[in-house]
């Protein structure tokens, strides 16, 4: 499913440090693509031909998986064809393996319920469905949870094959760290408070080598009915999340994973979503900045530190 073009503020970007000097030169890319602004920020990059290329990619990326595009992957996939492409049959294979380990948490397979709810790629109005359009709706496949995360990883790996030595992906607000920063100095990334969007509740630092991604059940909502109807989706019920959590920002090596299980936390709730993060250790490990609807932050590593008096903080494990 494709987001709205907003800015998001979601993780600003502290790259004090980073300006200046020649060593020390970026080379920036504006890009649009899933219906996001996306920033790219290169380090130790001779020329622009790599940002030619990672903008390609992300272009590329975006017409495969743009479910509501005829001619796309997953609108083939859809309609019933089994496309014949090596970056989509990777990413379902990878969507399905996190659908299992997430207990599907993580669902790639709520288009048709998504669209119910008008938070579909078919732009219908936003509206709760009734029970029987619900249990109606067919499996079709949505990649909304997940496209940012994959473009992230795939876009590092292009910079990487380049022989660039340090880059920050701002996708929309979702952050994919690459390398190092020139001087040597730790990444650090604010990450956004729910409440205030335009401020942050704490830092993350980071050597690099990352992604850091936030789902939130504010991103997208409509109210009806005095309520508030909110764009995560539990696979159990086809109603948005009610799990206490407001946002979940993971940061892992892996930026689909990252992504993906963003957007489980949110369906999971705290408990389930630490207890997911133990049950992962072996294979993905992950770190957690969960945010609950009565104003507490749990974080799982003292890479974060917390920014915010309005917050209680409470570091978990
Ligand atoms: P994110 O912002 O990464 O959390 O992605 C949210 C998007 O993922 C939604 O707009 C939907 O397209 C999709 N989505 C919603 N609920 C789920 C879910 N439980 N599992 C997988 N994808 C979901
Ligand atoms: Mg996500």
């Amino acid at each position: 499913m494709r987001k709205p073009v907003v800015i998001l503020l979601l993780l600003a970007l502290l790259l004090s440090g980073c300006g200046g000097g020649s060593r020390a030169e970026a080379r920036t890319r504006t890009v649009l693509a899933m219906d996001t602004v996306m920033t790219l920020t290169v380090y130790g990059a001779d020329s622009d031909r790599v940002l030619d290329a990672a903008e390609r990619e992300l272009h590329r990326l975006d017409a495969l998986l743009a479910r509501g595009q005829e001619g796309s992957a997953v609108y083939a996939f859809n309609h019933g064809e089994a496309p014949e492409d090596a970056t989509f049959s990777l990413l379902l294979e990878t969507a399905e393996d996190i659908r299992a380990s997430t207990d599907g948490a993580f669902d790639p397979y709520l288009g048709a319920v998504l669209d119910a709810w008008g938070f579909g790629s078919g732009a219908g109005e936003h509206r709760v469905p009734t029970q029987a359009e619900l249990d109606a709706a067919p499996r079709l496949l949505d990649l909304g949870g997940i496209a940012k995360g994959w473009a992230g990883q795939a876009v590092q790996g292009i910079l990487a094959e380049e022989g660039v030595t340090g880059a920050v992906l701002d996708l929309g607000g979702d952050v994919s760290l690459l390398g190092g920063k020139p001087d040597g100095s730790p990444w650090r990334v604010a990450v956004k408070d729910p409440e205030d969007t335009a401020s942050y509740l704490g830092i993350l630092e980071t050597p690099g080598g990352c992604a850091v991604m936030t789902s939130g059940v504010y991103e997208r909502y409509f109210e009806q009915g005095g309520r508030r109807w909110h764009h995560i989706l539990d696979p159990k019920t086809g109603y948005p999340a009610q799990s206490a959590l407001v946002s979940a920002t993971v940061i892992c090596e892996y930026g689909v994973w990252a992504d993906a299980l963003a957007t489980a936390a949110c369906v999971l709730g705290a408990d389930g979503a630490l207890a997911l993060r133990a049950r992962l250790a072996d294979r993905i490990p992950f770190e957690l900045i969960l945010v609950t609807d009565t104003g507490q932050v749990l974080y799982t590593c003292d890479c974060f530190t917390p920014a915010k008096d309005s917050y209680r903080f409470e570091r978990v494990t």
